[in-house]
């Protein structure tokens, strides 16, 4: 395996490969059919792209979305491998051009969108040629069971037979065992060696707050985490619209995208974000497959996602490029009333009852005081042992302490409030408010009126989400959130039980130092260098027209301020450069890092 080694060291610039990555081109390379389900920013590319480079022929990549293939064609262009795309964004003359150069034998690698591969003209141009291999990325399309299901794929099924002697390659992070299955039907695999890993992500952290004043913490947590890139995925295109109005206001660069968008402001925005001229994008989750940017830095739902599945999958877009990277789900209990209604108005009743189920597994995420982590697997079905030391969980446990007298406090007030009001009323008739509803109704009779002046009304607010958690308090969806009492109470009423809560943590604090998911150890660089090392990126990726990760991920520019390479050997030595780019940008380099 020599050569694929080789292939790696020179051509990409990485040292050694990664667990699967050797396995996976070696049976490749054999001819074999393979089928693999990695986690996002594993590493799949390569798997398919280094045995494109050492079979003979062209290998086509079957892609579903123009702008990964653009990405992904203008990345391996960098690294000095000559590879083209076909598709409907090409002039005629483009096509052409395309078409020319895979007839002369000049390609390694061709991506196509579907529609263009099935052709029958463009089918008989290939069997004239030498296939290397055929690669089916992004392969949960071809399933209807798959979260983003896409007809042109369906007919990729008939391709096996028509090319009998070379080796399909299927990649995907797709999670469930269904899709799998499905996968592997559809696309008639000649029995392919599996490779399936683990769906641990371990350089994000995964953090849950309260939700208590969302706009302001989203926008605190960005102040502090300036200039990085991140995503705030919203439930409906009002609030997007919402919260990315109040962080501009605030002097952040922040824009919307939902589907309530023309197709022109969406990839406006899209490659904007792609290309580091917009820091923050707030989205629906129509905001998806497309983001293949490796620096995004953190990943916030600031409403409860409606599923699991779909968590991971938002939060995964973070951090691809292997450093530490965040995930933040801001959580209220009013969320899951505000989901139960949105899915029980669906209308067919089976379909209801599995949403109902699959938000059941995400409300307990976010209410479990267990590593964060440990949950995230084990509902993929995977275990982990021991703590994963890098969610708020294991950093933090949460402060519990024994709030029987707060809790009694706000049971009683709902009580002497009939039962007939709010949180917010409970809380103002707990803090003693003068306002004119309480002073109307004449609530500072009530024996709970300002008996408990001793918390604010983010604490209050906390405790009594906490009492709702609980069991204690029913809040009445249907009923403007009126909260009323459940048969619980009793215990703590009348029969001398205690209970515990968290302490309220309501801030989104910086991150404290934790398992980092780099080999760069951000302590001992050279910050300002690296600042620099950016501009020039930046500079380079301008006059190339492409965007700046092409150029090279923040992880080079980190090892390079670190390792201060003095000539091009030392260069080649730096992860993620390889020959052609030694050749093309290592001067440029080499003069800032000596200059
Ligand atoms: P996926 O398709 O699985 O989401 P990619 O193929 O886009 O992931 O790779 C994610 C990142 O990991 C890229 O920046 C890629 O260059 C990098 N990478 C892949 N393999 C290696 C390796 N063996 N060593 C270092 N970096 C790697
Ligand atoms: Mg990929």
């Amino acid at each position: 395996m020599q050569a694929a080694l080789d292939t790696l060291r020179k051509v990409f610039g990485y040292e050694s490969f990664r667990a699967p990555q050797q396995n996976i081109i070696e049976s490749v390379l054999a001819g074999r059919d393979c089928f693999v389900l990695m986690p996002t920013g594993a590493g799949k590319s390569l798997c398919y792209q280094i045995p494109a480079l050492l079979r003979d022929g062209v290998a086509i990549v079957v892609s579903p979305l123009i702008s990964l293939m653009k990405d992904q064609v203008d990345a391996l262009k960098q690294n000095g491998v000559e590879a083209a795309f076909y598709n409907s964004s090409l002039t005629a003359g483009e096509a052409r051009g395309v078409l020319n150069a895979l007839e002369a034998g000049k390609l390694d690698l061709l991506y196509v969108a579907p529609e263009r591969l099935m052709m029958p003209e463009f089918q008989e141009k290939l069997r004239k040629l030498k296939v290397g291999l055929i690669a089916i990325d992004e392969a949960h399309c071809v399933s209807q069971w798959g979260h983003d299901f896409r007809p042109e794929y369906v007919q990729l099924g008939q391709l096996r037979p028509k090319f009998p002697d070379i080796p399909f390659i299927a990649l995907t992070a797709t999670a469930d065992t269904q899709t799998r299955g499905d996968i592997l039907l559809r696309l008639q695999l000649k029995t392919p060696d599996v490779f399936v890993s683990g769906f641990d992500r371990p350089n994000i952290r995964y953090t849950v707050v309260e939700k208590s004043k969302p706009q302001a913490q989203v926008a605190n947590y960005i102040k502090a985490h300036e200039g990085e890139s991140g995503i705030v995925y919203c439930l409906s295109r009002k609030r997007v619209d919402e919260v990315s109005e109040h962080l501009r206001k605030l002097g952040i660069d922040a824009a919307s995208y939902h589907a309530g968008y023309s197709t022109e402001e969406r990839s406006r925005v899209q490659n904007a974000f792609q290309k580091d001229e917009l820091q923050v994008v707030v989205a629906t989750v129509a905001f998806g497959m497309g983001i293949d940017k490796p620096n995004v830095r953190f990943v916030i739902h600031y409403d409860l996602p409606k599923n699991m599945e779909g968590y991971y999958q938002e939060t995964g877009r973070a951090g691809r490029d292997g450093l530490a990277s965040e995930a933040l789900l801001l959580f209220s209990a009013g969320d899951i009333l505000a989901a139960k209604r949105l899915i029980s108005m669906g209308e067919n009743p089976t379909q209801v009852a599995i949403e109902l189920k699959k938000l059941n597994s995400i409300v307990e995420f976010a209410q479990g005081q267990i590593c964060r982590r440990r949950m995230i697997l084990s509902y993929f079905g995977e275990t982990m042992l021991g703590p994963c030391m890098n969610c708020d969980i294991c950093l933090d446990s949460p402060a519990t302490y024994d709030a029987t007298d707060d809790v009694k406090l706000a049971l009683m007030a709902v009580y002497e409030l009939r039962q007939r009001f709010g949180i917010m009323m409970v809380v103002d008739v707990l803090r003693g408010s003068k306002n004119a509803r309480i002073m109307q109704s004449n609530f500072d009779d009530l024996p709970s009126f300002n008996k408990g002046k001793h918390y604010t009304v983010d604490e209050w607010m906390s405790i009594i989400r906490q009492v709702i958690q609980h069991g204690l308090l029913l809040q009445d969806a249907e009923n403007y959130g009126i909260l009323k009492l459940t048969p619980a109470t009793r215990g703590i009423l009348r029969e001398g039980e205690r209970i515990m809560l968290a302490k309220p943590r309501l801030k989104v604090e910086k991150p404290k130092k934790g398992k980092k998911g780099s080999s760069a150890d951000m302590d001992d660089m050279d910050e300002a260098l690296f600042k620099r090392l950016r501009t020039l990126r930046r500079e380079l990726a301008d006059k190339e027209q492409v965007p700046a990760y092409i150029i090279c991920g923040d992880d080079t520019l980190r090892q390079m301020a670190m390792l201060k390479p003095k000539n091009r050997d030392d260069l080649l030595h730096v992860p993620g450069i390889g020959e052609k780019k030694a050749d093309r940008f290592g001067q440029a380099f080499l003069d800032l890092l000596n200059g």
